[in-house]
């Protein structure tokens, strides 16, 4: 937006009045606010549809919270993104931007889990499943599964046919928490610890305790007692830039949408011919629907009075904070893609040497969700923490030389998903005509995930294509339904 003429073919403005004609000529027109996975869809979702879009995002880049950034000859993930076979929409999506190879699930679930409790050793288990109908399906994994005793076994597989029983479009479900919810279903602190938030904590981005019982039994239900594939893991063997910003890039530029970048957008506001201005520095394009797809607090400074009937609410969602921690070794330390482990600060742990473009060596990142009380810790504290756990955990890192030690930190990597956030996410639809709401922070059911981000921009360009007139083109919408 500096020069003369700018890729979208919008000029700057030479009228004197500061506003581009182009949502009133010809055609309707969309403007998408934000470059994350919601609006990346909503704008794909409107041109599929046969809508004139235009992409502005703030940022030099697409992908919103899950990007890459180049550290030397290291390409880096700002944090370790997952995804589950049950995230049909963010499977959509990968499919949608012709990345589904660079991202492909594992056959079947298979979680390595390392137990450094005991001052004996370490201990392995696995969380995998058989190809046996739900809830068979985890019934030999659990049967056998180390780090719990026979009776917490038994317990477990209790609680989660009661967990299976509860009907998630109960409202009162979300007023609960999921902690208290799990003790009064038997679950020891163990059982919490070795299994509940084992997949809770990297899920839902909180505690058992903290959590929403509505959102963790949402998670639970779907993706370990729908269907016997649904928890199966995927993740990018690429960086995350490569599928969310250049491959998205590509796909909305093969859609006709118009994207800008580095474009921050100042005000929206309904124009009383029935179109709506949106300024940006400069000029004020003008559009016929315009989706909203920024954070929450972000969303809350745009909205034009009376959009919302309980604006303040959005302010009222909190968010929690994800660190990552990266250590380059000078040789392979870790035989496997990843585990996850009991007993030590460590959570999750990647291998992320080939997607990264490390040639010599072996590249980890750890994901540390819930991670209020480290995410201001000195990198100086956390090398001293993790280093020696590293140690503990992987034989092969003791006599390793660590190359290079970073970290990321992501203070408001997602919305905390707290008893009582359900009622404070609003829908896709507004008061304000032809203006939506999109967001993994929106209300999706889901917590803070892609495949959130990802619903909610379906969503909104679903709702705008039904106030526009557009027939819903019938693929983009059928991934509900999809295996
Ligand atoms: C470290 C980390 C790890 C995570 N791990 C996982 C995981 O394993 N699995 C998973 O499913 N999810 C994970 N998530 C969550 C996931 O990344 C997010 O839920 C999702 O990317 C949110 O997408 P979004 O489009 O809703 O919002 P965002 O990504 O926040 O996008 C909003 C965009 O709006 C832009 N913007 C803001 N204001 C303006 C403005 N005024 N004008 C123009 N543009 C503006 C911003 O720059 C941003 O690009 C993780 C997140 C983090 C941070």
């Amino acid at each position: 937006m500096t020069d003369g003429t700018r890729p979208d073919g919008l000029h700057p403005d030479t009228s004197g009045d500061g506003v581009q004609e182009r949502g009133t000529r010809g055609g309707r027109h969309a403007v998408v606010i934000g470059g994350g996975l919601a609006g990346i869809t909503a704008a794909l979702a409107l041109a599929d549809a046969g809508v004139r879009v235009t992409l502005l995002e703030g940022r030099p880049r697409l992908g919103g919270l899950a990007f890459s950034f180049q550290r030397g000859e290291l390409t880096v993930d700002n944090g370790q993104h997952v995804y589950l076979r049950c995230c049909t929409a963010y499977r959509w999506f990968l499919d949608r931007i012709e990345g589904t190879a660079l991202a492909p699930l594992q056959d079947r679930l298979d979680v390595p889990v390392l137990d450094v409790t005991k001052p004996e050793g370490r201990r392995l288990g696995r969380l995998r499943r058989d190809a046996l109908p739900v809830p068979l399906h985890l019934g030999r994994s659990l049967a056998t599964y180390p780090h719990l005793s026979l009776a917490e076994r038994a317990k477990v597989g209790r609680a989660a046919l009661a967990l299976k029983g509860l009907d998630l479009a109960d409202p009162a479900l979300d007023a609960q928490d999921f902690g208290s919810w799990l003790t009064a279903h038997g679950q020891s602190a163990r059982a919490v610890e070795a299994l509940w938030d084992l997949v809770g904590v990297a899920t839902l981005n909180a505690v058992a305790g903290d959590a929403s019982l509505g959102l963790a039994a949402m998670v639970f239900k779907t993706g370990l007692l729908s269907d016997p594939g649904a928890a199966d893991i995927g993740w990018a063997r690429v960086p995350l830039g490569e599928l969310h910003d250049r491959l998205a890039r590509k796909a909305l530029d093969s859609a006709g949408v118009r994207t800008e970048v580095r474009t921050r957008v100042t005000s929206i506001s309904y124009d009383e011919n029935g179109t709506w201005s949106v300024q940006v520095p400069g000029e004020t394009l003008r559009a016929d629907a315009v989706v909203l797809a920024v954070p929450q607090r972000e969303a809350h400074g745009l909205l034009p009075d009376g959009a919302l009937d309980a604006p303040e609410h959005l302010l009222e969602i909190g968010t929690a904070p994800i660190l990552n921690v990266h250590v380059v070794y000078d040789r392979t330390v870790l035989a496997r893609p990843f585990f996850t482990a009991l007993g030590t600060p460590v959570q999750w742990v990647f291998d992320r040497t080939e997607a990264s473009g490390l040639r010599e060596g072996q590249y980890l990142a750890l994901s540390q969700s819930a991670a209020q009380d480290e995410i201001e810790e000195p990198v100086a504290v956390l090398r001293e923490r993790y280093l020696p756990e590293l140690e503990r955990l992987l034989p092969g890192a003791r006599g390793a030389e660590v190359r290079d030690f970073f970290v990321t930190r992501e203070r408001t990597a997602t919305f905390a998903p707290t008893p009582g956030v359900g009622r404070l996410r609003p829908g896709a639809r507004t008061k304000a005509p032809g203006l939506y709401l999109a967001g993994a922070w929106t209300a999706t059911g889901w917590p803070a995930t892609m495949e959130s981000a990802v619903r909610s921009g379906v969503s909104a360009a679903d709702a705008a294509l039904n106030a526009l007139g557009r027939p819903r083109p019938r693929h983009l919408f059928d991934f509900e339904e999809a295996a």
